[in-house]
């Protein structure tokens, strides 16, 4: 479904992405594990089209999309939940909501997509009129995934969901993009909370320094000592 082919960005002069190649099958889940600074969230970022590949591949679903503008990278099924959430706080939950569905194909579910993100969420449905940025960061985090549910995404790239959560919350986040993934949606999860990410991970990628150092199925990275020592803490 996503293509990635020595992949190369740069802030300035500085190259922070180096030659990152990377692939997600349909319906797979995969994770970008790293250290601060590694260059995970650079690398979402220009697959989501906010920052300028310099060279390399991207291709999802077929469609080279280097170069295009972020809402077109959206309209084709390819959508990010950013770090740090992003959600508008003053404004309501609902209209949050709505604004994921700006593209025409989302605005024409959009009744139905409601429907099923008040599903996954029933929260977001019991707080509908309140302002965003009253709900507790956990509800904020389950806001901004719900709100990329309503673009129609086919993959979904969350980048650090847990972060700043509670651990009764990030499991809960965890098993949300289980369900998710369990609905036929491929998810690109980048995240510090390695053992989380690579327990369900089909593979997964270690990214250092903006290379990728090691790839294996997230099973394979779990038992490998150079994890264990570096990122598990075991
Ligand atoms: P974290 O887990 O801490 O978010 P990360 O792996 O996602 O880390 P990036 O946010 O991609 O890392 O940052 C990679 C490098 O790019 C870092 O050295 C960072 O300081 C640098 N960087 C990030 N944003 C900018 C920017 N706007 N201008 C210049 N350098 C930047």
């Amino acid at each position: 479904m996503l293509q990635v082919r020595n992949l190369d960005v740069f802030y300035g002069a500085v190259q922070i992405v180096r030659g990152v190649s990377l692939d997600v099958a349909e319906q797979e889940v995969v994770s970008i594990v790293g250290s601060n600074g590694a260059g995970k969230t650079t690398i979402i970022n220009a697959l989501s089209g906010l920052l300028a590949i310099r060279s390399g591949e991207v291709r999802f679903r077929g469609v080279e999309i280097k170069g295009l503008e972020p809402h077109k990278i959206v309209e084709l099924g390819l959508v990010q939940v950013p770090e740090g959430r992003l959600i508008f706080p003053e404004m309501t939950v609902y209209e949050n909501l709505l604004i994921g569905a700006y593209s025409k194909a989302a605005r024409s579910h959009m009744e139905k997509n409601l429907e099923e993100a008040h599903s996954f969420f029933p929260v977001l449905l019991s707080r509908k009129n309140q302002a965003a940025g009253l709900l507790s960061g956990g509800e904020q985090q389950m806001l901004a995934i719900a709100r990329s549910l309503m673009s129609m995404p086919k993959l979904l790239m969350l980048d650090e969901p847990s972060l700043g959560l509670a651990p009764l919350i990030v499991q809960e986040v965890f098993n949300i993009i289980d369900r998710i993934h369990d609905q036929g949606k491929g998810i690109l999860l980048v995240e510090q909370n390695v053992y989380h990410a690579l327990s369900i991970s089909d593979k997964a990628y270690v990214i250092e320094n903006g290379h990728v150092t090691m790839e294996g199925t997230g099973e394979e990275l779990i038992d490998n000592k150079e994890i264990k020592t570096a990122y598990l803490g075991i």
